[in-house]
């Protein structure tokens, strides 16, 4: 068996051939590194999509910070492979291994896999097949790592069920735990997979297919499932009671490409009781359970300054509704604000909105507004159970753009049951009246997707529209859209129907999960991926109508789901069904009265919250926070702490309830910016002109305040230092964008002086050299980089060292005069080092030292341009000097900068040696030498290893 080294050296190799190289490289800041062979257990945290989706996902984050906790316990990741990755691993025969230590799949103990979504399926089956894994539980031994599955996915994990050996419902904080600690014992015993899976069945929340057959009819539907066990007949999910009993995450890995949510995410509440009744998450993720406001500002204090990164979201399934909300933003805004540090609340539901809140958000960055009517009429609104009005719309998107932000997205859905042309034209006109409030130049995107029903929610039994029928209606609203002159975007129907036969669907769907699997279907969620010919084929030959798979349900029909449980009953969802279908919405019990869906016990489990007042059916401990909150809005603000609530509570507290209330009982310790404050570090904070309300702001304040951008900190460039760096290893994959990127956050961790770009998106003053291609090493890059106070150069080389990645290493710093020539214009060649030994090996020395004297002779040398404006040639010639071969077969050349670019190294050393782009490809090359236009200060020179000569100009 190959060892971890092996497989690095093995995938350094096919890391040039694939595009993103960083996906596969594992050295990002914040990764966890231990030694494997000195833990009992060894898990991977497995996310069946590529790096950028799945390192952007927060609830497997949360599960590597708390594996990672434990001393016998090692969690690496692992995430799909691109297409152009699988298709490399396969044709050099190497398995998929972990970020962390490139430990091949088969050799872990467990394989943890997040289901997100349906449409990542095949990419599950592509990974145990890449990691070495048989694809069918059954054929696994106890030699094969216990793969488990946990998500949403998992309320109906039936088509991945024979795929599976367990499957996790419900939160996985404490339950993870549980599931390592039978394993170790397991494992401890030397017992076999049955035995293993035996002892699985009693942890609450595993779900184990196997102990599960499911039975169809005559005419192939499905008619229920039988258990193995008489004490096994109904998996109810595990819940995290009280998510402050939860260690508060302090790993976070900072990504090193560019994720879609890249920024780290602190969640402030889990589950939401506002009922939508097509939303899934809503329903699973009950009872609502909000996190004490300090903790979320000590995590997200701790994440900031321990990634660096330049923005930060609040996360939960509606964080605008979260009770402390105001105070929490508040306070973080007064810390984050000098370092340029933005927020995000990605979920805020149209009612929350309130002025207060954007107005805290914007103070760093307007970091894009997207507000989810889901239906154009008020009619459909009521069906789905969105409480807001019209009005309450387009007051919202007025305060929005009155703040100051351009663009808006508006999401709407297609398809919802009950929905009448009436309601698609709803959506064009509500839009058109949003664009009728927003300014000149400000864009309003429509994003309508298309409804798919799901397990556990009142619109399970409904029927999906055919991909015919969706299409019917894109078309209309396509129409509608133009006519108006407003911009429409709307979702590829045919995964709209791949996700609506998989999210209902049964066991028997394995079959063709697999056909597709084979036939060669990925990413069936990237639309210029799916391959939806493959599909039908699929569907085809294991007998699937799709068309019977989107059909309506009957209500005394079994579901494939029923044995999971997911708290909420069945007769609630029914319930919830009619009330619908009568246009009637159900009452928020987190500020109303329980409507009893069945997800709390009323024991244990039962909402909780930290609004001041409380509401009823909750545990509130609002109560307990009141003396924190006033600390945070202190009496010099000038308002009183209700004025600050979330607009929800003021709707159902009136303020006489508020006032009765009695004040706080139980003092938590002041924010370190409210004790500044208080002993008069920090000069008091300006009081905001800011009310409770939209309407209330904006009557206040006026529209010409609205308009004015947040203050600018301060701060110019005194102080330029050049440091020069190492890039090798792992880190020569890293991209000239990602490198941008890691000096940005290993700056700001580093807690350095450093100065900004001006205008609304100010970054970090720092100019770097050229780009390298990827792969390619280098001693000697270069950086410039602007302080706000002069520092001195070694202490900042000490610091960005300590906060850079593996392979990333700053050698030598100096003070540049502040004001002098560029980074580029200083700038004059550099020198490369090439080790020939596989071109010496296939076609010998003579032939090189002949191509080496053709170059010396010839009088041009055109090959394509580096830099300028992409097209043409240049000449080689007049550019490389110095070609030199040593005796150990490394080829050493300089290359000048001149002011129509410089040469593109691969194709140099293509053309030179008359080599093919992939033989090219596996050469070490390294720039050994930058050479700058005016001599460095004698002594100053970097001392780099004696790789051929340099010429200085
Ligand atoms: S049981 Fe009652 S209080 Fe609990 S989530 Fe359901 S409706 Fe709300």
């Amino acid at each position: 068996m190959a060892t971890t080294r092996n497989y690095e050296a093995a995938y350094a190799a096919i890391l040039p051939r694939v595009q993103k190289p960083g996906r596969y490289l594992g050295n990002e800041f914040g990764v966890v590194r231990k030694d494997p062979s000195a833990v009992r257990l060894r898990v991977a945290l497995a996310f069946p999509d590529v790096y950028e989706i799945a390192q952007s996902h927060p609830g497997l984050q949360i599960l590597y910070d708390l594996l990672n906790r434990r001393e016998d316990v090692y969690a690496e990741r692992v995430y799909a492979p691109w297409v152009d990755m699988e298709q490399a691993l396969r044709e050099h025969d190497l398995p998929l291994v972990s970020l962390e230590t490139f430990t091949p799949l088969y050799e872990f103990d467990i394989l943890g896999f997040t289901l997100q979504y349906e449409l990542t399926y095949t990419n599950l089956l592509a990974m145990l097949s890449l990691g070495k894994i048989p694809l069918l539980a059954s054929e696994r031994d106890s030699t094969c790592p216990l793969v488990i599955a946990g998500g949403p996915c998992a309320f109906n994990p039936e088509p991945l069920a024979p795929f599976l050996d367990a499957v996790l419902l419900g939160d996985g904080e404490e339950a993870i735990h549980d599931i390592c600690n039978v394993v170790v014992e397991c494992k401890l015993a030397g017992a076999n997979r049955e035995q293993l899976l035996l002892a699985l069945r009693h942890v609450p929340g595993i779900y184990v297919p196997a102990f599960f057959t499911p039975q169809y009819s005559a005419e192939g539907r499905f008619a229920g499932i039988v258990p193995t066990f008489a004490d096994y007949t109904r998996v109810t999910k595990r819940v995290v009671r009280d998510l402050d009993s939860v260690p508060s995450r302090t790993t976070f890995v900072v990504p090193i490409v560019q994720v879609v949510h890249d920024r780290p995410s602190i969640e402030v509440m889990r589950g939401c009781v506002k009922g939508c009744r097509f939303c899934q998450a809503g329903y699973i993720y009950r009872p609502l359970r909000e996190r004490h406001p300090q903790k979320v500002i000590d995590e997200a204090v701790r994440a900031a300054t321990s990634t660096g990164q330049e923005e930060l979201s609040l996360l939960s399934l509606s964080t605008g509704d979260y009770s402390c909300i105001n105070p929490v933003l508040k306070e973080l805004m007064d810390r984050f604000e000098n370092s340029r540090v933005a927020l995000s609340l990605p979920s805020t539901r149209v009612e929350a909105l309130a002025a207060n809140l954007l107005e805290q958000i914007r103070r760093v960055r307007k970091t894009g507004f997207t507000l989810a009517p889901e239906a154009g009429t008020q009619r459909l609104r009521d069906i789905i159970q969105k409480e807001y009005s019209e009005q309450e719309l387009i007051d919202a998107a007025s305060l929005i753009f009155s703040l100051g932000w351009r663009h808006l997205k508006l999401y709407f859905m297609l398809g919802l049951p009950g929905e009448t042309e009436e309601d698609l034209l709803g959506i064009v006109e509500l839009c058109a009246r949003i664009r009728s409030v927003a300014p000149r130049g400000a864009a309003v995107i429509a994003s309508v997707s298309n409804f798919v029903p799901k397990p556990h929610t009142p619109f399970q039994w409904v029927q999906q529209l055919s991909a015919e029928e969706v299409v019917a209606r894109q078309n209309l609203l396509l129409r509608e859209f133009s006519k108006k002159g407003l911009g429409f975007r709307y979702h590829d129907t045919r995964l709209s129907v791949l996700e609506g036969v998989f999210s209902r669907g049964g066991r028997h769907l394995s079959h063709t999960l697999q056909r597709a699997f084979e036939l060669g279907c990925r990413f069936d969620g990237w639309s210029d991926q799916c391959r939806f010919d493959l599909w039908e084929q699929a569907f085809r030959e294991t007998n699937i109508d799709v068309k019977q798979e989107l059909r309506r349900r009957h209500l005394d029909e079994p579901l494939p789901w029923d044995h999971l449980h997911a708290g909420v009953t069945k007769q609630f969802l029914q319930r919830e069904l009619a009330r619908a279908f009568e246009g009637k919405l159900t009452p928020d019990c987190s500020v109303s009265r329980c409507t009893y869906c069945g997800a709390c016990d009323f024991k244990t489990v039962r909402n909780i919250d930290y609004h001041l007042h409380g509401s009823k059916a909750a545990e509130h401990r609002g109560i307990r926070v009141a003396h924190w909150a006033a600390e945070v809005i202190a009496a010099t603000d000038g308002q009183d702490l209700a004025s600050w609530e979330p607009r929800g509570w003021k709707k159902v507290h009136r303020p006489e309830q508020i006032q009765n209330t009695p004040k706080e009982v139980v003092a938590c310790a002041p924010t370190a910016s409210t004790r500044e404050r208080a002993v008069g570090k920090l000069p008091p904070a300006t009081p905001p002109r800011i009310l409770g309300t939209a309407e209330e702001w904006i009557e206040a304040n006026g529209e010409g305040a609205l308009q004015s951008s947040p203050p600018a900190p301060g701060g110019e460039a005194c102080c330029r230092i050049r440091l020069t760096y190492v890039k090798k290893d792992r880190a020569r994959f890293i991209g000239s964008v990602e490198l941008t990127n890691i000096f940005y956050r290993a700056l700001r961790r580093a807690e350095l002086p450093i100065a900004f770009t001006q205008g609304h998106h100010p970054l970090p003053r720092v100019s770097f050299g050229p780009a390298l291609p990827f792969g390619i090493e280098s001693h000697c890059e270069l950086a410039d980089i602007y302080f706000t106070q002069v520092v001195d150069p070694t202490i900042v080389q000490t610091k960005l060292n300590q906060q850079l990645p593996l392979g990333l290493r700053v050698q030598y710093s100096e003070l540049v005069e502040l004001r002098g020539p560029s980074l580029g214009q200083a700038i004059a060649g550099f020198v490369y080092a090439v080790k020939l030994a596989p071109v010496l090996a296939d076609r010998g020395i003579a032939f090189v030292e002949e191509r080496l004297r053709n170059f010396r002779a010839s009088e041009v040398f055109p090959i394509p341009k580096a830099s300028g404006n992409g097209s043409g040639t240049v000449d080689a010639r007049k550019i490389v000097s110095a070609l030199d071969l040593t005796t150990d077969g490394v080829l050493t050349f300089a290359a000048r900068m001149t002011a129509a670019g410089t040469i593109k190294l691969r194709q140099f050393l293509q053309a030179l040696l008359c080599l093919t782009e992939d033989q090219v490809l596996v050469l070490e090359v390294c720039k050994v030498h930058t050479t700058l236009a005016n001599p460095e200060p004698a002594g100053n020179e970097p001392q780099f290893e004696p790789l051929g000569s340099a010429e200085r100009t």
